[in-house]
């Protein structure tokens, strides 16, 4: 760059060495909170928000909340105050937070390992229908949300949950999320090892647990032991992964510091190998290592993936086994990498020789009668489990050889498809403008026009392309691990008003193609065109591609 005449020259004083400035790690002394969120959780701890609701806000109504609790606290118990309805994407960051705040609730069930009895189904459905407009999305994570929720009814919602041993504790907030787990654990006859009484140990021994309720930020985790590893391991906070021991046998190898979200990371490997009934302790000692050594001074650092990429995996083993085990872990081989992700959709048999059928809603979208509609027909099938999945996703399981036709026409008949064209089965979508606050664009209803489109343009393709769609920068649907990540933002329309679109990301993916879509400059599709782009995009790779090449390849 060419100076100007009058520009100043440069210091070239020696800078007086700064003291470095603390991460606010607990371990290291830094236990008086740097930002609103550590504050707001040493004043108090958020599990101690449910007496609130339950004993003064319930009753007081929406105007009676604390700003604190509102805004912090309701997470930890999946509460989130949805988007005002009308308020469109270019305000999202120019209004104050109490602005975008509707009076209403997003309210997320937590569904560890994804398993549900038709009651649990059923009985979620019906919430939907009495205090949620009908309202049910099956999430990324497994989880089922709901929307429209007044905190008036909150009590009575726990109240039915737990009736059935649902929760929606630590569903979100700084906590231990949901348990991702594969959905045909216990099932799959090519399964190396069960990864459910693994599950329940964790959830049983330390959700809801004060100790590790406040963590830096969010904390995920991901548990299968299906070689398809169904449960997108590598962008975990944590993840077991099952792999065959040759002297120990079948057991999980432990991965830790993936993330999506601004700067993405994938998950690395500690070598280590944990048989079942030790994945509990060493869930809860990798957990520990982030509650005091995670970066508590600044959110965008906060998570775990940055503190391994500081450390290492060989210095976050050996913290991990001197100060939280008391230990040393079993050193273990890498598990086999799959082609791709299994997402268990359509008709496929257990190993007990009843079947299992992977159904497919749009993006996720399903509705709370919906709900009830899928586990009146599991039943009406002989069928009382199911299963959600990471790729939003749900399984009925158990199914009779001779009612699986039957039982595919029913879920047909609700909208649920197990044999969906492949742009169903491979749209992902996060909540978007119409309740996250936080969102710039439509995801949903473009998710929905996407798979029409493409359905009816191009028919049914041989290899799956994955199109994920999230409405602002964050990653909830992960888009720089598909094929066509799709990151919602203002671009300029036709007549250059600044419209509806989308950033694109090409070429990311999980298992064998792991690793993060690039984003190629200036490539941004308005929303009108994201059908002719992704028909254009998609052809011309099945066009020029080789024999078996993968997108991402
Ligand atoms: Fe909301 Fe953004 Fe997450 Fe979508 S990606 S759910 S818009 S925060």
């Amino acid at each position: 760059m060419t100076q100007t005449p009058t520009a100043r020259p440069a210091r070239t004083a020696t800078p007086r060495a700064r003291k470095p400035r603390g991460e606010g790690q607990w371990a290291l002394g830094y236990r008086e909170p740097l930002n609103a969120n550590e504050q707001s959780k040493k004043d108090d701890n958020p599990l101690n928000v449910r007496a609130r609701i339950e004993n003064i806000y319930a009753k007081g109504g929406f105007a009676s909340i604390d700003p604190g609790d509102l805004r912090g606290r309701f997470r930890w118990y999946g509460l989130y105050t949805q988007r005002k309805p009308g308020i469109d994407g270019g305000k999202t960051a120019t209004l104050e937070p109490h602005e975008l705040d509707d009076e209403y609730f997003m309210l997320r069930v937590r569904i560890d390992g994804g398993a549900l009895t038709s009651e649990q189904l059923r009985v979620i459905g019906q919430i939907s229908v009495d205090f949620g407009r009908d309202t049910a999305d099956i999430t990324d994570r497994q989880n089922v949300q709901l929307h429209w929720i007044r905190v008036e009814d909150v009590p009575e919602i726990w109240r039915r949950l737990e009736a059935v041993g649902l929760s929606t504790t630590e569903a979100c907030g700084d906590c231990p999320r949901v348990i991702l787990g594969s959905p045909v654990a216990g099932i799959a006859a090519d399964e190396i090892i069960d990864p459910t009484a693994a599950i329940a140990d964790i959830v049983e021994r330390y959700i809801g647990d004060p100790q590790y309720s406040n963590l830096p930020r969010k904390f995920k985790t991901a548990i299968t032991g299906h070689p398809l590893q169904d449960v997108v391991p590598e962008i975990n906070d944590v993840a077991f992964v099952g792999v065959e021991h040759p002297e120990h046998g079948p057991g999980f190898d432990l991965w830790v510091g993936g993330g999506l979200s601004t700067n993405p990371m994938l998950a690395q490997r500690l070598g280590a190998w944990v048989p079942s009934e030790e994945v509990a302790e060493a869930w809860a000692g990798v957990c520990g290592v982030f509650r005091d050594y995670g970066y508590r001074r600044l959110r965008t650092r906060a998570r775990i993936k940055f503190l391994v990429a500081d450390w290492g995996p060989e210095k976050f083993r050996e913290v991990l086994e001197t100060e939280y085990l008391k230990r040393k872990l079993i050193d273990g081989p890498a598990p086999a990498t799959p082609e791709r992700p299994g997402d268990h959709v359509g008709v496929n048999e257990q190993k007990d020789g009843r079947f299992f059928v992977g159904l497919s809603p749009i993006a996720g979208r399903t509705g709370g009668q919906k709900l009830i509609d899928l586990a009146d027909l599991a039943e009406a099938h002989g069928s009382y489990r199911l299963r959600t999945t990471p790729m939003q996703k749900i399984l009925v399981l158990d199914v009779a050889p001779d009612r699986v036709d039957s039982l595919v026409a029913g879920a047909e008949q609700i909208g649920l498809s197990a044999r969906p064209n492949a742009w169903r089965r491979s749209v992902m979508a996060c909540t978007g403008i119409e309740f996250c606050k936080l969102a710039i664009v439509e995801t949903k209803a473009q998710a929905a026009r996407v798979v029409d489109e493409l359905e009816s343009r191009l028919g049914e393709i041989d290899t799956p392309i994955t199109v994920h769609l999230n409405g602002c920068p964050n990653s909830c649907a992960r888009i720089q691990v598909a094929d066509i990540g799709l990151k919602g933002q203002l671009v300029p329309g036709p007549d250059g008003e600044q419209v509806e679109g989308y950033q694109v990301h090409l070429g990311g993916g999980l298992a064998l193609d792991a690793g993060f879509g690039r984003k190629l400059r200036g490539h941004k599709v308005t929303a009108d065109e994201l059908p002719d782009y992704v028909e254009r995009v998609a052809k011309n790779f099945l066009a020029g591609r080789t024999d078996g090449e993968r997108f991402a390849q």
